[in-house]
Formats: structure tokens, C-alpha cells, sequence
């Protein structure tokens, strides 16, 4: 089902005024909604009172009626709603994103969409099963095979808390990255993981 048109206008379109100013009342209450939600997040947290650091959507609709918002009343209410969804779909992207990084090991791509986060590894450092590019120095050996086994066992412990928090894990590795046919397949099986 197709639920989204785009269409390109140029400003001699006949509906591009008011095109514009609709998405300018729009911007408007993104930035005072994500105010309210910013001021709100850090008074309660200076009081502690943790369990109020968050409204929910109807407690902000609720707020937004009350106060007559400029913006929020001059738009239609689907629009205004839809805003307010948006922002909230980005806070909620923004804390899971906050929760992955928080691991010591910053995936390289995260995809709030699929639950899924991506790592692009180096096959020499992350130790790339059967790749000739995972070759291990001849000299010093002792020292590199102890790097190695430190550095395959970071990635498994940071692999496996992902996958607690609910994530899809994906390594692509660097020997991939011009594999075009890979990638479309990895990029297929993406699309297939069915979130939590
Ligand atoms: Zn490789």
C-alpha cells in the first residue's frame, strides 16, 4: 500500500505559498515541542523526580490545547499530530542510539528502522575467518596473537549485549564493501529481520 506521494514544486507552483508556510508553522512546532520535552527532561532530573522527566503524546496534546499554541491551533489536526509523532519517533531513535554507544564499541550504522546496528570491521584487526587480509606478523608473534584474541573477544562480548538490548547485528566486513551483490543480500536479510 502506497501511503506517502512525493511531489517536487518549484516556487511558481500555484500551491507553493502555502505549501511554504504550512511547513514553516511545522518547523515552528517541531522546535517548541522538542523544547518543552528538552526543558521538562532536564528541570525533573536537577528535582530528581524521574519518573516525570518524560510526557507521553497525549499529555503534550493536552498542554498544547490549553496554552492555545500559535502553531499547533493554525494547523490542521492530523498535521500537528503527525509532528508530534515524528519527534517523538526521534527521541526514542536518539535514547536507543545513546544506549549502543554507551558499549565502548560504536557500531558504524544504526538503523532505528530494522533494529539493527552495522559494523564495517578491519579483516586484519578483527580477525576475518579465512581472508588473506587477516594475515598475523611474523615477528613479535606472541604479542599479535594475544592482540588478536583480545580484539575477537571485545567484539563477541559487544556483540552479545546488542543482541540482549534487542538489536540485529551485522558485520560487513572491509573486504566486502565493494561486493555489490553481498551487500544487496545483507541488505535484503536487513529488511527481513522482524523487530522485537
Ligand atoms: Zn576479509
Amino acid at each position: 500500500m502506497q501511503r506517502v506521494e512525493r511531489h517536487i514544486i518549484t516556487k511558481y507552483h500555484f500551491n507553493f505559498k502555502q505549501i511554504d508556510h504550512l511547513c514553516f508553522l511545522s518547523k515552528n512546532l517541531y522546535n517548541y515541542v522538542n523544547y518543552l520535552l528538552r526543558q521538562n527532561y532536564f528541570e525533573n532530573m536537577k528535582k530528581e523526580k524521574k519518573d516525570k522527566v518524560w510526557i507521553n503524546e497525549y499529555e503534550l496534546v493536552k498542554k498544547l490545547t490549553a496554552e492555545n499554541q500559535v502553531d499547533f491551533r493554525a494547523l490542521p489536526n492530523n498535521v500537528s499530530q503527525q509532528i508530534i509523532y515524528q519527534l517523538f519517533k526521534n527521541w526514542k531513535s536518539f535514547w536507543k542510539l545513546t544506549k549502543c554507544k554507551n558499549l565502548n564499541g560504536k557500531p558504524d550504522i544504526y538503523l532505528n528502522k530494522y533494529d539493527t546496528v552495522v559494523f564495517i570491521n578491519g579483516c586484519f584487526w578483527h580477525r576475518h575467518k579465512g581472508c588473506k587480509r587477516a594475515s598475523t606478523p611474523k615477528s613479535n608473534h606472541g604479542y599479535w596473537i594475544d592482540k588478536f584474541e583480545k580484539n575477537k573477544a571485545r567484539d563477541k562480548l559487544i556483540k552479545s549485549k546488542l543482541k540482549k538490548l534487542g538489536f540485529n547485528v551485522v558485520i560487513v566486513w572491509e573486504c566486502q564493501v565493494n561486493n555489490l551483490k553481498l551487500l544487496n543480500k545483507i541488505i535484503l536479510e536487513i529488511k527481513s529481520y522482524n523487530k522485537v
